[in-house]
């Protein structure tokens, strides 16, 4: 579903690409961990052309990500996304909030997308909270609106950017329970986390981010055994 290959990017002088070659299949679940500054948030931000690229391809569901323009918004479409910020729209309910960028992208009826919104809302556990606004939620019920927004587009994969690490510690295990729902109803999806116990409960593969490249890519039971890499043993000798 997502082919990366020879993917490599430059801020200035600085090399935070170096060669990726990544593929995620239909149904998988990749958590990518690794020290930071490593590059985690630009490999993920590449996959829907938040950031552009110097040299190498990326594909997106068999097709080329273009540049820019309608084809490139419509692929954008395909991949939902989820920050550690949630940047819901403070101004707007709850329910307008998952409704809006299916009336405004998707072009569906407004009565569809409150449809859809109020049984997105529901499945995160949200369902009394559609009229309130956002300041009005905790932390966790904030991301958990992000989740159900960015999955009302129905994407065929989602991308998670440490979507608890902004969250106090209550209120993480909420929005991973969402999360690991999600993975075990066969999204797709490419979640760069600290949280080991959600790689190892949810994660096919894990992949290992350093210095701009990937050091490891195996199995979360692999990998938490028996690191090969001198990076990634004192990576995690260091958080757990
Ligand atoms: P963290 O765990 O702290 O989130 P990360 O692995 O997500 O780190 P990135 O945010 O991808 O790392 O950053 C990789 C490198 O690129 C870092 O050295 C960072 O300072 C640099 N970088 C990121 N964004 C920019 C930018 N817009 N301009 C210049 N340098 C940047
Ligand atoms: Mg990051």
């Amino acid at each position: 579903l997502i082919e990366l290959r020879g993917v490599n990017k430059h801020f200035g002088a600085l090399h935070v690409l170096r060669d990726i070659e990544l593929t995620v299949g239909r149904g998988e679940v990749v958590v990518v961990i690794g020290p930071s500054g490593g590059g985690k948030s630009t490999l993920i931000r590449t996959i829907n052309r938040l950031e552009t690229v110097q040299s190498g391809s990326i594909v997106v569901d068999g097709r080329p990500l273009p540049e820019e323009g309608k084809e490139l918004a419509r692929l954008r479409a395909e991949v939902g996304m989820v920050f550690q910020s949630f940047n819901l729209f403070a101004h707007r309910t709850v329910l307008a909030n998952v409704m809006l960028g299916q009336t405004k992208v998707r072009r569906r009826a407004k009565q569809d997308a409150e449809r859809r919104a109020r049984e997105l809302l529901d499945r995160v556990g949200l369902a009394d909270q559609a009229e309130k606004f956002p300041a009005q939620l905790s932390g966790g019920q904030q991301q958990r609106v992000a989740i159900a927004r960015a999955l009302a587009m129905d994407p065929q994969v989602m991308l998670f950017d440490e979507p608890t690490s902004a969250l106090d510690p209550e209120m993480i295990n909420e929005v991973l329970e969402v999360m690991r729902q999600l993975a075990q109803e066969g999204m797709t999806m490419v979640v760069v986390t600290h949280e080991m116990g959600f790689a190892r409960s949810a994660a096919n593969r894990l992949v290992f981010m350093a210095d701009g490249a990937i050091v490891e890519d195996r199995t979360p039971e692999e990998f938490f055994r028996a690191p090969e890499s001198a990076r990634a043993r004192d990576f995690l000798s260091k958080i757990l």
